[in-house]
């Protein structure tokens, strides 16, 4: 599941828990992104943050496991670098399901190497129920949506919150409240 859970909320682990039962998935591994090279619009926390978020959010679920793959690879996040070096450290039998926002999919045809990330993984594009999705032309079969309704929640929404003073509490993990609070995280946002 990759994202770049700026913060990680309840939405992402329903979500990962609904396509983990939907598709009878062993592990959900979170990959939080490291450098995106699609996002200017505003400033991405620093990786090591949010990749502390994504364990403390992750640690009490015992199928979910959280990968630095994206943190620890030089330049840019690219999703066929993710799934080669997921592909490397996994058995040559396993079958790979890339989950992540049905919005971010969307724009998959920009994304480098598209065509061997279709060959790497299934495609899974978690979404909001009723959120009208762009058709992102790829190939018949390659790509599923599942509608979450806990997708209703949202980082820009949760990181809003904390810059004008509201509560995330339960929006993310108390944990991550927590984190949040102690590291100072988007409270400059406002
Ligand atoms: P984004 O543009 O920040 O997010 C787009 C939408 O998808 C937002 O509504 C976001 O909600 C949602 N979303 C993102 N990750 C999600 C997840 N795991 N589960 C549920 N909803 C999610 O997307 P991003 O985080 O930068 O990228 C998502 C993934 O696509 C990452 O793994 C990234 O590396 C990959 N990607 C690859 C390329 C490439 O290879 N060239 C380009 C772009 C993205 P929230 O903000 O609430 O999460």
């Amino acid at each position: 599941m990759g994202g770049t859970f700026d913060p990680v909320h309840h939405g992402h682990l329903v979500a990962a828990s609904e396509v983990a039962d939907s598709f009878q998935l062993d592990e959900v591994v979170f990959v939080p992104t490291g450098r995106p090279w699609q996002k200017s619009d505003y400033l991405v926390s620093d990786p090591e943050d949010r990749y502390l978020m994504t364990v403390i959010a992750t640690a009490a679920d015992e199928r979910f496991t959280v990968s630095r793959v994206d943190l620890d690879r030089a330049g840019p996040t690219y999703t066929v670098d993710t799934l080669r070096d997921l592909h490397a450290a996994y058995d040559e039998q396993t079958d790979f399901f890339f989950i992540t926002g049905a919005d971010a999919l969307g724009a998959i045809l920009t994304w480098h190497q598209h065509d061997e990330v279709l060959k790497l993984a299934h495609l899974i594009g978690v979404t909001r129920p009723g959120h009208r999705l762009a058709d992102p032309g790829l190939p018949d079969g390659s790509v599923t949506f599942v509608e979450v309704p806990a997708l209703a929640i949202s980082s820009t929404d949760c990181r809003v919150r904390v810059g004008r003073g509201s509560s995330i509490e339960y929006l993310v993990p108390h944990g991550v409240v927590e984190f949040i609070a102690k590291r100072g995280l988007y409270r400059n946002l406002s």
